[in-house]
């Protein structure tokens, strides 16, 4: 995570916790680590990717309350959304969701169920850049912010980035700087991060170009 900052000299890092660490116990150990090395002033993330029960959830929190964590994604099931409100109530660790939600409708849902304080949209399965400015919408009604989802690759992340530059909701943008071809070599600009910032491109539509030799390259012809 160290080695993340000093190349982009971002002011947040995620970590993965969760189900690959094995116990909820090596999750807690690891952010601790990681809080200790970044120091008070770096904002840490952790992404559950769903697979923390409730009652793990809460345990968690719990072990980690000394992190300061800027946000616990996506801890529980997102099918379950009464219990993602359930660990919500037993926090003050700000809880991000919905990377894999359909339409303003579901993540109504969320929002009415006090399930969520941050929305993560992904445009290309929320329903694209129009619906993703009607949840926008929504987010800016219950006052709660907005982090688009975002790792799919260039196209996407150049929409996300776009509704970011268009929404004051969206506060921030995650930036992967692991492997990653479908995110840095499908476009032909490469994305300007400055000092942990993204400079807005101001090139026509999404102010990305595909790359068409990266297209051919891993085109799968059609059989028969
Ligand atoms: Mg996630």
């Amino acid at each position: 995570m160290l080695s993340y900052i000093d190349r982009g000299g971002f002011d947040a890092v995620k970590m993965r916790v969760g189900i690959a660490d094995g116990t909820v116990e090596a999750s807690i150990r690891r952010v601790l680590a990681a809080r200790e090395a970044l120091g008070p002033s770096i904002a840490l993330m952790v992404d559950a990717h769903g697979t923390h029960s409730v009652a793990e959830a809460k345990r968690f929190c719990r072990g980690v309350a000394e992190a300061h964590l800027a946000w616990y994604e996506e801890p529980v099931s997102p099918d379950d959304k009464r219990g993602l409100a359930e660990v919500r109530a037993a926090t003050d660790i700000p809880i991000a969701a919905g990377e894999s939600e359909f339409t303003r409708f579901d993540f109504r849902d969320l929002i009415e169920l006090r399930a969520v304080d941050i929305l993560q949209p992904d445009l290309a399965i929320c329903g694209g850049i129009t619906e993703g400015m009607r949840i926008v919408a929504l987010a800016a009604a219950y006052q709660l912010q907005v982090a688009p989802h975002l790792w799919g690759g260039a196209l996407l992340f150049a929409a996300g980035l776009q509704l970011a530059a268009a929404c004051p909701s969206v506060f921030i943008l995650e930036y992967s700087l692991g492997a990653n071809p479908m995110l840095h070599e499908l476009g032909q600009e490469p994305v300007a991060i400055e000092k942990g910032a993204i400079l807005i491109p101001d090139r026509p539509g999404l102010g990305v170009t595909v790359n068409e030799e990266f297209v051919a390259r891993y085109t799968v012809p059609r059989r028969g």
